[in-house]
């Protein structure tokens, strides 16, 4: 079975649920609620997650222009 990961869910436990939790440092610490795992700072995962979503949003894109470009240019 194949799984995309995009830093929402727990490597360790399949979690969901990722919490940003405050370091000494002032940094958010993005961890799984569940088992408490820490993936990295927050930044970095959202980070990812737009990225992720900016791909997304060029390939729509890349659909429409390989159509003729209707729907973007009037
Ligand atoms: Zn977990």
């Amino acid at each position: 079975m194949e799984q995309t990961q995009v830093g929402a869910h727990c490597p360790h436990c399949g979690g969901a649920v990722v919490k940003a939790t405050d370091n000494k440092t002032g940094e958010a610490v993005a961890a799984c609620e569940q088992c408490g795992v820490r993936f990295g700072r927050w930044a970095d995962l959202e980070d990812r997650a737009k990225r992720f979503i900016i791909d997304d949003a060029r390939k729509q894109v890349l659909k429409v222009i390989k159509r003729g470009g209707r729907g973007i240019l009037k």
